[in-house]
């Protein structure tokens, strides 16, 4: 699952502050998720207390916070979001499979979104990601 591995990355980001000695102890962490990455939370939160738990961080809280994902293009300037990407998918790829091929690949390499989706007001293929394109440590809560 890739909401572990996630989970491993986000920990090993933790373990690492604290040995470098940037934060002593961590009591929250707020983590970012953007929705083009399409985590499933309920795992993703399990597998934070599991991983946290191994490293002897079990009494970290883990605060999740959702942040829609939202594209301009470079061309005309149009901003738009995830879920204007997930209508338009709907409307274009039909075959049910082949849509979930779609998104899959997007939740493993979001990046990949750059292949499935272009401007919806000019067409363009040339857009940025100005929010919400990853999962992110947004807040850590400790002492110094
Ligand atoms: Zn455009």
């Amino acid at each position: 699952m890739h909401e572990w591995s996630l989970a491993y990355s986000i920990v090993s980001a933790l373990l690492d502050l604290l040995r470098e000695g940037k934060v002593k102890k961590i009591r929250k962490v707020v983590i970012e998720v953007g929705k083009l990455v399409q985590i499933d939370l309920d795992i993703f939160r399990q597998a934070l207390q599991e991983v946290a738990g191994l490293h002897n961080l079990q009494d970290v809280e883990f605060e999740i916070q959702e942040v829609e994902t939202r594209f301009r293009c470079s061309r005309c300037g149009y901003v738009w979001t995830w879920r204007d990407v997930l209508n338009k998918l709907a409307e274009e790829i039909q075959d049910p499979e082949l849509r979930k091929t779609c998104l899959e690949s997007i939740h493993l390499v979001p990046a990949a979104v750059f292949a499935y989706a272009r401007c919806p007001a000019c067409g363009s293929p040339d857009y940025e990601v100005i929010e919400g394109f990853d999962v992110k440590i947004g807040k850590i809560v400790g002492e110094v």
